[in-house]
């Protein structure tokens, strides 16, 4: 309960300034800024390739094991930019673009929320600048190729019951999970089973937000495994000749795109990989362009930091040769009760008590972080309902680990509400006390990476895997994947594989199920657990509610 307007009216009543004059906050001149409508734009590539290496510095934005709603890693992102803004700093703000599956189904919107967000926010969450649905096409471009190829005699020998890529949709729809392609006869080419993805976990997705460029883009597409022949031997995109047109299709996607805050700061949006069986992060490509353009850059990791943070790190920043400065675990009082045993119903009602018990999950996260050689703040996201009681047990856990603490009100105050918290982030990224150090070398076995990090992050006794999977990864190695980062898709529940377990569990191993390689981003998919890459939406969806008012604008969404 709070007296506070909705999101959307906050969002409506923004003062926006025009897309050129933010650009022109990082000196981008107006010819680099390609406009789609007035308050979004693209930024040129050319102009992007002419700025030299990047120099800001980059700040992560991480949580600890959050509630369903959400801890507010976003909101804390956009207010943490927003405080940096008001201090003077030329800031930049990196966040993922949002899909429209949880738009129509219950999460609500990925621009924050309160006083900190970024803005349209109703065209973010809706079809923005189309790089999804540029991405959904070039997906399909290549099943149907797929398809076409087979139809017209299979040269390449695919086995068509083991073609492994799929389609996707931007939608949540279960009813395309598994389908069955190919009916009607001849005509319509070789029956065969199938499926539909959500297009955030397409890895053309994946492919686009860990790219360099155009050529780099093109290199991964055609490294695409889109299924194997009969004697087993992958088949590539590139065999198949479909890179040339996939790239085709997404030249104009690759160009990060420039919106703001409700404070006006700058702020690319720019590609959304799922969380689980992707990295969960925005694009390489706005990231460095972020750091060519401002001093200082604050970027968001999806759920909390065991899965968020450590893909940020081993995956995005190895990968693609950052090195982030600062480190900001977001932690809320609901998000430690839950952790400490409260149950989802009852987080409203006070407990000093399990705030404390809780904690033993935020003191986790920030040892990982720390071990990652970062220095790390940790930001409480106040909501109405905490109290003084509940506030202070927090801090003081918190200081009793010898660590910073910073109450911040940004969703009730803007920037404003995250001034302390920004002096002491642009302090810490300014002091070079980072020793960046990702957990595992790149020469390490596969299961090996995969064990570390349960170990280490996770805090499990060990992985069990049976001898299949083990027998996979010895071949990926010896095909020459050995040396890929792993993408780890597990609960974000809990340190374990089960979300029931929550706190800081100990005593428990992870079981992997199964494992992807997914040769065109670049690392192998470990899946410890269940993996829905395909949602559903709830008995009464939140599309049930959404429509146009009398003035023609959107109502009911968030
Ligand atoms: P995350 O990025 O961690 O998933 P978000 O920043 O998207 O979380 O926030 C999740 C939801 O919680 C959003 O609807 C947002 O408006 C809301 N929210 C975030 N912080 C607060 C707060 N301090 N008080 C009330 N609601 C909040
Ligand atoms: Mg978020």
């Amino acid at each position: 309960a709070s007296s506070q307007p909705s999101d959307i009216e906050i969002a409506r009543a923004a003062r926006k300034r025009p897309i050129t004059e933010i650009a022109a906050k990082l000196s981008i001149p107006e010819d680099a800024v390609l406009p789609y409508g007035r308050d979004k734009a693209k930024i040129d590539r050319d102009f992007l390739a002419g700025l030299g290496a990047p120099k800001g510095k980059l700040v992560l934005v991480t949580a600890v094991t959050p509630t369903p709603a959400g801890e507010g890693k976003t909101t804390t992102t956009v207010g943490l930019g927003d405080g940096l803004a008001q201090l003077g700093h030329r800031v930049a703000i990196c966040l993922r673009e949002a899909s429209l599956g949880p738009c129509f189904g219950m999460k609500g919107g990925a621009a924050g929320g309160g006083h900190a967000q970024v803005v349209p926010m109703e065209e973010m969450n809706l079809h923005f600048t189309g790089d999804f649905h540029a991405i959904t096409s070039a997906h399909n471009l290549l099943s149907a190729m797929i398809d076409n190829h087979i139809h017209w005699g299979n040269a390449l020998d695919i086995d068509v019951r083991r073609v492994t890529w799929r389609r996707v949709m931007d939608m949540n729809d279960r009813a395309l999970r598994d389908v069955a392609t190919g009916l009607g006869g001849p005509g319509n080419g070789f029956p065969r089973q199938t499926g539909f993805d959500i297009t955030v976990a397409s890895e053309i997705m994946a492919i686009l937000c860990l790219a360099t460029d155009l050529e780099d883009l093109q290199e991964r597409l055609g490294r695409i495994i889109i299924g194997y022949t009969r004697d087993k031997t992958p088949v590539t995109a590139r065999e198949l000749k479909a890179d040339g047109a996939m790239v085709v299709l997404l030249r104009e996607a690759m160009q990060p795109n420039l919106v703001q805050t409700l404070e006006n700061t700058p702020a690319f949006v720019h590609g959304g990989p799922f969380a689980n069986i992707a990295h969960g992060c925005n694009s390489v490509a706005a990231t460095r362009a972020a750091l060519q353009l401002a001093d200082i850059v604050v970027t968001e990791a999806g759920f909390g930091a065991d899965l968020g943070a450590e893909k940020f790190f081993d995956i995005k920043c190895r990968k693609a040769g950052l090195s982030p400065d600062v480190a900001v675990l977001v932690a809320t009082v609901r998000s430690l009760k839950m952790s400490g045993g409260v149950a989802r119903t009852d987080l409203g009602t006070e407990d000093a008590e399990a705030v404390t018990r809780g904690c033993a999950n935020l003191t986790r996260h920030l040892g990982n972080l720390r071990g990652f050689g970062l220095p790390v703040v940790v930001a409480i996201n106040r909501f109405d309902g905490d109290t003084e009681a509940e506030l202070a047990a927090l801090r003081d856990h918190v200081e009793a680990l010898g660590a910073e603490v910073h109450l911040c009100t940004h969703w009730a105050d803007g920037g404003a509400g995250a001034q302390a918290l920004a002096a002491r982030v642009a302090e810490l990224a300014a002091s070079d006390e980072v020793n960046f150090t990702p957990l595992y070398p790149d020469d390490m076995g596969l299961f090996e990476k995969i064990e570390t990090v349960a170990r280490r992050i996770y805090g499990a006794e060990g992985v069990d895997a049976d001898a299949k999977i083990r027998n996979q990864l010895a071949e990926w190695e010896a095909a020459g994947f050995g040396d890929l980062p792993v993408c780890m898709a597990k609960t974000q529940y809990s340190f374990s594989a089960d979300p029931s377990l929550r706190g800081a569990p100990e005593g428990f191993r992870v079981p992997l199920r199964e494992v992807r390689l997914s040769a065109g981003a670049g690392f192998v998919v470990a899946i410890c657990g269940e993996i829905m890459t395909m949602p559903g939406l709830p008995r009464h969806p939140a599309a049930e509610s959404i429509g146009l008012n009398a003035e023609g604008e959107v109502v009911g969404l968030f």
